[in-house]
């Protein structure tokens, strides 16, 4: 993709979806962090069903250390990794408690020190809670950035220094929810629906798909 064309193509996200946000439902930090340790390889819509229920008995890391592993495993278990999943945030949580004062902590090094948070769950903590414009690069990330030609890369980090150095500043902090979202619904892998995409001017992807 030619520079001259990432400006147009985040005008025409922002333009169609001007406030973009995570789909995983929380209303606090702490429960964005504890969506996001248990969306890996899982889906937003599952782990909100599970954390519906999850978060009115226990949405601080104190009240899911009370909680205890085994209950917590029972509001987790239709999510998939669930016992590991389980693990991490009970360690988690009792990280958060001992050293932190049961807060979320605001710096890369710290989050990636919890059990259970790689980059990309720090980088969405940083992001959508912190306001800092990082990219975590999910499978729909990755495979957007490399098919549109936006930023190319083998892995996701090389994808993610890739968008840090080519989206243009405005669009730095809701850039990666507009790109999981064009990846989730119209750049889909299997069919991308190229024929009511929004940027598909500024896309490389060629032929472009227009099979309904
Ligand atoms: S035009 Fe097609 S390939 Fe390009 S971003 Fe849109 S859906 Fe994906």
């Amino acid at each position: 993709m030619k520079q001259s064309d990432i400006e147009p193509f985040f005008a025409a996200l922002k333009a169609a979806n001007p406030q973009p946000n995570t789909e995983l439902e929380y209303t606090s930090v702490f429960e964005l962090l504890a969506a996001v340790l248990l969306s890996a390889q899982a889906t937003d819509v599952g782990v909100n069903k599970a954390t519906r229920k999850l978060f009115p008995v226990a949405n601080t890391p104190q009240a899911i250390l009370d909680l205890g592993i085994e209950r917590l495993e029972d509001y987790i278990k239709t999510i998939g990794l669930y016992r590991s999943k389980a693990k991490h945030l009970m360690e988690t949580c009792r990280i958060l408690v001992e050293r932190h004062g049961g807060k979320v902590p605001s710096t890369r090094e710290e989050l990636q020190e919890l059990p259970g948070v790689g980059r990309k769950t720090a980088n969405v903590v940083l992001n959508v809670a912190f306001g800092q414009p990082t990219m975590a690069v999910d499978t729909h990330i990755f495979r957007v950035s490399n098919r549109t030609g936006l930023a190319p890369g083998k892995d996701p980090l090389a994808v993610e220094m890739q968008l840090m150095k080519r989206v243009p500043d405005e669009y730095a902090v809701d850039s990666h929810h507009w790109l999981i979202l064009l990846g989730r619904y119209v750049c889909q892998a299997r069919k991308p629906r190229c024929w009511e995409c929004v940027v598909a001017r500024y896309c490389d992807f060629s032929p472009k798909n227009t099979a309904h």
